[in-house]
């Protein structure tokens, strides 16, 4: 579904913070980039949503060339560690401004809205502002504002982050659920290896800008590739 092909990024014309990536990613899948900070996963992502371009190398999405294509052009939905949701704004108008600014009706807009709200079981809080959720709602939220253009692909940055340990258990069986009850092709970015066994299909390792290993859950516990994989997999703190 994506290529990543020789993906190449530098900022500025400094180092390469991503020096060589070659990834598909499959339609459907729960992927995982894991790695510790700095490593370029943030970058893969932002390189993948639009708000970054390659160096070098090409990106395609179900083989249209992405590389130069603005954000709001690849029907692509993201959810970031702070959610970023506008706290002037009722849940609805939250996850409707989008669909406002690109022009929808009042009728579609309130249709799309339920929808979205319901895919994340959040259909009674369309009222509520974000102050008035727990953080485990508000992320449910941000969720559905990712989903509301039926995105081909969902984008997760550290999404959990800013949570507790004991929700953060819960909101990732929860996003695990989600994501076999909707179907959509979820790509997630974190540091917490327990995380990344406990949703994903497949993991991508990163370290120094290059995926050590890409593989399946079960095959990275039983045979990593190298002594970094095994290490940083290994770590339970
Ligand atoms: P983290 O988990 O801390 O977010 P990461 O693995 O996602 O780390 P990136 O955020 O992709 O890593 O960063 C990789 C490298 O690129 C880091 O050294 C970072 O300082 C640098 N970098 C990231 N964004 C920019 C930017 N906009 N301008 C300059 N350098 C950047």
């Amino acid at each position: 579904m994506v290529e990543f092909r020789g993906v190449k990024k530098t900022y500025d014309g400094e180092i390469l913070v991503v020096k060589h990536l070659d990834l598909d990613i499959h339609r459907g899948e729960f992927l995982t980039l894991l790695g510790p900070s700095g490593s370029g996963k943030t970058t893969c992502l932002m390189m993948l949503a639009g708000f970054e371009f390659p160096t070098g190398g090409e990106i395609r999405l179900d083989g249209q060339l992405l590389n130069k294509v603005p954000p709001h052009k690849r029907n692509i939905g993201m959810v970031f560690q702070n959610y970023a949701l506008f706290p002037h704004m009722t849940v609805g108008q939250n996850i409707a401004y989008p669909l406002q600014v690109r022009g929808l009706n009042g009728g579609e807009r309130a249709a799309k809205v339920k929808k979205a709200l319901d895919m994340v079981q959040m259909g009674k809080f369309s009222e509520r502002y974000p102050a008035q959720l727990s953080g485990g709602q508000q992320q449910r939220i941000a969720l559905a504002r990712a989903l509301v253009f039926d995105p081909k692909l969902v984008l997760m940055d550290e999404p959990l982050g800013a949570l507790d340990k004991q929700l953060r258990e819960h909101m990732q069986l929860e996003l695990k659920a989600l994501h076999k009850r909707l179907g959509v092709t979820f790509v997630y970015v974190t540091h917490d290896q327990s995380e990344a066994l406990t949703m994903s299909d497949r993991v991508a390792v990163f370290d120094q800008g290059i995926i050590q290993q890409l593989a399946a859950v079960d095959r990275l516990y039983e045979y990593p590739d190298n002594h970094f994989v095994a290490g940083f997999i290994g770590d339970n703190n």
